[in-house]
């Protein structure tokens, strides 16, 4: 396999999760790999500013504000508000802590990381930073993720307008914040800062939250946030934004002016493509800078694949590593057989969390398919009394004459953990993969997890 034309089988250009996937799952293989990184440390835009630091803040948060609401601290007087620094401040641990375990992985396989920004000379060649030497690699995989986009209109310059990276350098909790753009991202922060007690203002350019999750589960997560006090604006586009010593005005092109002490803005994200050269090797990505890539993740330069956010849909850090592994055992002449890089499971971590796998009743209705759904109520379970988190509903959507398990849709505590359950069961072989698992088997007791059980029933008892 080795080629000694070349300083590397396969050169990986940035060490988030895709980058990880397929440097590992290629140097496993035997192929001699090199890696770059134009940050100061490995990980990726998921340890550094996404999924980590904010689902570490998130659990800080939510941990800190349930201690609080518990009735036991309230009897003995306890009534504190941590600052946005103290609740902060475990968040960089445990990125140190990810780094030090990823970089033992790059160490461990033999992997160099070569620190600087990647540009390709010829579809060989990169240079990696000030270092003159050129690196020769017979592949490629562009690993390079996505940032903010920034329009020119929006002076993120300004002390009180912050975008997804920004937004955690925050030093002082808002007593009020916009958030513009109610994607993923936009809808986490803007629960997560409910949770602290800042007033927020969701501004939504569409007519409804998350559009593409079932429409049920959209209504409860609106439903939820409005309960918490978020105040959400459907079909609202910006027109101007002005920023004030003490705040921060919204125009918005119906009229509406909305002024908060910050603003978060959490609309769109561009593929980090622009200074990778890629003209010299005749990729051009499209007005997202983002890559287009084959089912092997092969771009139509053939030697150089792209994998994780740059080629968009479904920008999950779970999806990236997937690919990255999937691109890996191509490159290796291996079939990605069981990856199921389709089959990617949602988790959205507002408070209450989503999670969903496979179809939802809209797409099951345009398709014609003849489902029936069974229902949990997360109030009815033992296990949700006991802890207090009531809110919320475990559904399965399932073929109503083979019984197959066609979608799995949660909301509330833990859903983004519960929904595995009913992913494992899917996949199962055929004539396996149907509603009488959860109907026949005894779950623990009292657990979340039994809100299958009860979902199952409830769905066969819909049955004529
Ligand atoms: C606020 C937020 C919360 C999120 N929460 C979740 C979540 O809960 N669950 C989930 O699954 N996903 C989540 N995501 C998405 C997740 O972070 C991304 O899907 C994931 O990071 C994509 O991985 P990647 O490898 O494609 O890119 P990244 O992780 O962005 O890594 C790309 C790397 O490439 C480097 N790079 C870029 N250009 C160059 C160059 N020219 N030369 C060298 N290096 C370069 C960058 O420095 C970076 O380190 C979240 C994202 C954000 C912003």
């Amino acid at each position: 396999m080795t080629d000694k034309k070349f300083d590397y089988d396969l050169f990986v250009i940035g060490t988030g999760p895709g980058g990880e996937g397929a440097a590992m799952q290629a140097a496993k293989g035997g192929m001699r790999v090199g890696v770059a990184e134009r940050y100061t440390q490995i990980g990726g835009g998921c340890t550094h500013w996404g999924t980590i630091p904010s689902k570490a803040l998130r659990n800080t948060i939510t941990a800190t504000t349930r201690a609080l609401r518990n009735p036991v601290f309230r009897e003995m007087g306890i009534n504190v508000s941590p600052t946005l620094e103290q609740l902060k401040r475990g968040t960089q641990t445990i990125i140190a802590q990810q780094v030090n375990m990823r970089q033992s992985f790059y160490d461990r396989n033999q992997v160099p990381v070569h620190f600087g920004d990647a540009k390709f000379v010829d579809q060989h060649t990169v240079t990696v930073g000030t270092d003159c030497d050129p690196i020769r690699s017979k592949h490629f995989v562009i690993a390079t993720g996505t940032r903010p986009y920034h329009p020119e209109f929006v002076d993120f310059d300004h002390p009180r307008i912050y975008d997804s990276d920004t937004v955690l350098d925050m030093e002082k909790k808002p007593a009020t914040l916009s958030v513009y753009g109610a994607g993923v991202i936009g809808t986490e922060y803007a629960s997560m800062f409910r949770n602290l007690g800042v007033k927020v203002n969701l501004v939504n350019t569409r007519d409804k939250l998350l559009e593409f999750l079932d429409d049920e589960i959209t209504d409860a997560l609106s439903y939820s946030l409005r309960e918490q006090g978020v105040m959400i604006r459907h079909n609202e586009t910006v027109d101007r934004i002005e920023g004030l010593d003490d705040g921060v005005i919204l125009h918005l092109k119906s009229g509406k002016q909305v002024k908060t002490e910050a603003l978060l803005w959490a609309n769109g994200r561009s593929g980090n493509t622009e200074n990778l050269g890629l003209e010299n090797v005749g990729l051009e990505p499209n007005s997202r800078g983002q890559l287009e890539v084959d089912e092997q993740f092969q771009t139509k330069v053939t030697n150089i694949y792209a994998v994780g956010d740059v080629i968009g849909y479904p920008s999950l850090a779970s999806a990236a590593y997937t690919q990255g592994r999937a691109a890996g055992m191509h490159l290796l002449g291996q079939r990605d057989g069981n990856l199921r890089i389709h089959d990617i499971p949602t988790g959205i971590y507002t408070s209450p969390e989503i999670s969903s796998v496979g179809k939802t009743e809209r797409e099951l209705t345009e398709a014609c398919v003849p489902y029936e759904i069974g229902q949990s109520q997360f109030k009815s379970l033992a296990r949700a009394q006991i802890t207090g988190e009531t809110t919320g509903m475990l559904k399965i959507l399932f073929h109503r004459e083979t019984l197959q398990i066609l979608g799995v849709h949660c909301f509330g505590a833990n859903a983004s953990e519960i929904v595995h359950i009913g992913q494992a069961i899917m996949h199962q072989p055929e004539g396996q993969n149907t509603l009488e698992y959860f109907v026949d088997t005894t779950f623990n007791y009292p657990t979340m997890a039994e809100a299958y059980r009860v979902a199952a029933l409830n769905g066969y008892n819909r049955l004529f």
